[in-house]
């Protein structure tokens, strides 16, 4: 029996749609357009999923683009534990594209624990440790429709909530929410819809409403002295997202945020999210576990490291109304691993 010496990487289209439109302060949208991975070796196949988004200049036809390159270069070679060696070439060949790489690696590591016949976490050495419990994101809408989706949140059990901000009604929305969930703990995310000045004057008003802390409440780019300026004048905690995409932005912000967001997304995959979070740690920052509209695949990929986060944003297969499979499953505010080797993904049965 002859045996595959190089790993096969292919790729498609995965198309999905939310239950509601999901707006945040770039846009609204129901269509979630993400791309599948595979990677097999042997008779064993490993799941990915990347999920660009434009605001991390990423889109399907970059990741396609970038995912046919390699695949036709032959990038990911021929050992399937070499996880560390094959994503530092990738990143080698291209910077930024974490969606791309992001899905690559998840394959990867889906496709390793298959092979050994065990879960991700546990080879990671991770299990035994309680991971927090996940918010659900209440996104941008009209009042009515943000009383309405965060009442149904209350309803369906959700412990804590995500508020997105960043529109011209923000304290409406705060309001409005709060009727419907007088007492769970809040969190916001502005998506960089603030000055440094609206920030400051938000997080007085957000502390008096409960809120644990404000997520990206500046640009992408703003200044680290913009920075300094709101964590020196605000009333809860900073947390950077678009603004910290891997380590080495982790050590730049040190000092003017309280905390970090880590996606894979962003850092390209589970190895640099490993190299970012213990950076935040050593540098006395606070880690948030986030994601972007995935399926649970992506959400499966994350919650395998979820355990080492503060704070965690694991919602985004929830969001969606057709997410083709089945992973990490939502109990009573935590999110569960199964025990199927690798990523424990597998096709929805319906
Ligand atoms: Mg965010």
């Amino acid at each position: 029996m002859s045996q595959q010496t190089e790993l096969k990487l292919t790729f498609e289209p995965l198309n999905m749609r939310t239950k509601h439109p999901f707006g945040i302060s770039y846009g609204t949208s129901s269509d979630v357009s993400n791309v599948l991975v595979k990677v097999q070796y042997d008779t064993f196949e490993g799941l990915g999923e990347a999920a660009p988004a434009a605001y991390h200049s990423e889109s399907v036809p970059t990741v396609i683009a970038v995912l046919k390159s390699w695949s036709e270069s032959g990038s990911l070679g021929n050992d399937p534990f070499a996880v560390e060696a094959t994503m530092r070439r990738l990143d080698k060949t291209l910077a930024g594209n974490g969606a791309a790489k992001a899905g690559v690696e998840m394959a990867l590591q889906d496709l390793r624990g298959k092979i050994l016949g065990m879960p991700v976490n546990k080879i990671l050495g991770l299990s035994g440790l309680l991971p927090p419990m996940t918010d659900f994101t209440i996104g941008i809408a009209d009042l009515d429709m943000i009383e309405k989706k965060t009442e149904e949140a209350v309803k369906a059990g959700f412990h804590i909530l995500k508020v997105k901000q960043g529109t011209s009604y923000d304290k409406e929305i705060i309001r409005r929410v709060r009727k419907a969930a007088p007492s769970l703990p809040l969190r916001v995310d502005a998506n960089g819809g603030w000055t440094p000045k609206q920030a400051i004057a938000m997080s007085h008003f957000l502390a008096e409403n409960g809120v644990e802390f404000i997520e990206q409440p500046l640009h992408k780019f703003a200044s680290l002295e913009d920075w300094r300026l709101v964590r020196n004048g605000a009333a809860i905690p900073i947390f950077a997202d678009e603004s910290c995409m891997r380590a080495p932005d982790a050590a730049r912000l040190a000092g003017v945020v309280d905390g970090v967001v880590v996606k894979l997304a962003k850092t390209g995959g589970l190895s640099e999210a490993l190299k970012l979070i213990h950076t935040a740690r050593a540098l006395d920052m606070r880690v948030m576990f986030g994601m972007m509209v995935e399926s649970s695949i992506g959400v499966t990929a994350a919650t395998h490291l979820s355990a080492l986060a503060d704070y965690l944003d694991l919602d985004g297969a929830m969001l969606l109304a057709d997410d083709p499979y089945d992973g990490a499953i939502y109990k009573d505010g935590y999110m569960v691993l199964s025990d199927r080797p690798g990523l424990g993904v597998i096709p929805r049965a319906n």
